[in-house]
Formats: structure tokens, sequence, C-alpha cells
């Protein structure tokens, strides 16, 4: 069942999405080598505290971090841990925070130092395949338009490899609410979008293999051939015009710029 939200609601959850984009963004600034995604963990959970949220991932379905930090092949759902981060490792870190009885979600993969033009690439790729998907998130649409706009750009024409265990969804009072948004799918098909629907748009892409293993730790996901895997996210609002994105990723890329520990990751 998929709940609509009120255009009241939507400020008040528009607030809790913003605040990981914050969250994001100041952690943007600080990171570098030699820093533990232990000690990621604690800053980002300690924002979230600090500005009177909740993390929304801690102790859902028993995971037990503030955050999903996951690094170089690892796709999603990684555990913060004492593992320092390298010069040309790329990170991803996923945030969600429950405000005001709202959740907001969303993910952006780091580039820690030098990497190489071929990780840079999929970075790219993988963050305009989000606004790619994006720019079919209106009211009229299909779900289906959305996914194919992702799996079109990503796979198709970059010959990337889109996971399909993994998707993105609906969300509201609960961090995951129907309808699932799969990043490949067929144009025309599955769910309409209508007006005061919120959906997390999250593609997750393999520069190899689309094929994914999973530890045995029951959480973290990794690449089946150990290539890099990338992961944006963003929390949109659909209308009956343009697409309402709740998250903002504006902050986030300023940070990364300033910060010489960083490589933008838009490719440039
Ligand atoms: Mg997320
Ligand atoms: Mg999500």
């Amino acid at each position: 069942m998929v709940n609509y939200k009120t255009k009241e609601e939507i400020e008040i959850m528009r607030h809790s999405c913003l605040l990981v984009s914050q969250a994001h963004a100041a952690l943007a600034k600080e990171l570098k080598p030699g820093m533990t995604t232990f000690k990621i963990n604690e800053m980002v959970e300690t924002f979230i505290m600090d500005n009177g949220g909740a993390p929304s991932f801690k102790n859902y379905g028993g995971f037990k971090y503030a955050t999903c930090i996951s690094m170089n092949n690892a796709v999603v759902h990684g555990f913060p841990s004492n593992h320092e981060l390298n010069d040309g490792d790329i990170i991803s870190l996923d945030i969600g925070i429950f405000k005001n009885g709202f959740h907001g979600d969303s993910a952006y993969t780091y580039a820690i130092g030098e990497i190489s033009a071929e990780v840079k690439k999929l970075l790219k790729v993988t963050k305009e395949s989000l606004y790619a998907g994006i720019a079919k998130a209106r009211q009229g649409n299909r779900i289906g338009d959305i996914a194919n706009a992702i799996q079109e750009y990503t796979e198709k024409q970059n010959g990337y490899g889109v996971v399909r265990e993994l998707v993105g969804h609906g969300l509201g009072r609960k961090l995951h609410e129907d309808p699932q948004v799969p990043n490949y799918g067929k144009k025309g098909s599955g769910a309409k979008l209508k007006a005061g629907m919120v959906l997390a748009i999250e593609p997750m892409i393999n520069m190899g293999v689309k094929e994914v293993l999973h530890l045995d730790d029951g959480w973290t996901v990794l690449t089946k051939d150990g290539k890099p895997s990338a992961h944006f996210e963003h929390d949109v609002h659909i209308t009956k015009g343009e697409p309402d994105i709740l998250t903002s990723f504006v902050e986030i890329e300023a940070a990364e710029r300033a910060n010489n520990n960083l490589s933008w990751s838009h490719g440039d």
C-alpha cells in the first residue's frame, strides 16, 4: 500500500531529508586518508543526535550502526570498522534520519585522495543515472520509466552492472514503504506515479558484473567480481509537475570540491 503524503507532511519530510544532506556535507568537509570508518559513523551519529534526530538504520532489522559504510567492492550495507581510509578508496556512505515522525534517506559515494579515471567515470555515470531516473519521476509515468532510464544509461550505454537484488523504495513514516523502485525494468511497467508519493531512488551500479555476494555477517553486499560499486540516493516527491527533490547534493558537492583530501566525484 502506498502512503501518499499531504503538503504538510511533505514539508516535515523535507526537513528530515535536508538534515541527511547536511550530515553528508558536514562529513564531506572532514573526510581524509587515515580516518577510520568507525570515526565516520561516530561523527554522523553525533551530528544526527545534536540535531534532534534519530539514526534510522540503527537497530533496523538488527543493524547495529547509524550508517552503512561500503568501501570499494562493497555495494551496500557495510559495517563501520577500524579500517582506515586509504588514498584511492571509494566509500559509499548511506545515512537515514528519523525526525518529527518521518525518515530521510540518502547515499553518496566519496572518492578518497586520487582515484583512477575509470573509477571516476563509474561515480559520474552512477550520479548522472540517478538524475536520469529522477527526470521520469512525475505523475502519469510509471515506476518502470524511472527504472528503465537508470538501466539504459548505466548498463546499455556504459556497460556497467545494475544490481538486481537491491532496490529503491517508498519513504515516509517508515524507512521502507511501497512501492519498490528497481534500477532496471521496462518502460511503461509497474505502479503508476501519483502526486504525494515520496520515492528513495538509489542506483547501485557495479563497474563489472551485476551479480553480488552476501558476506556471512548477514549484511554486507559485495560485487561478485571484486570490482568497485557506486551508490547515490535522493528522496523525490512526485508532483503534478517537476520532480521535487527533498534531499540536496549542493552542500555536499561544495564540501567535496573544497576538501583537498577528496576527488570530485562528478568526474571533471
Ligand atoms: Mg539509503
Ligand atoms: Mg534507501
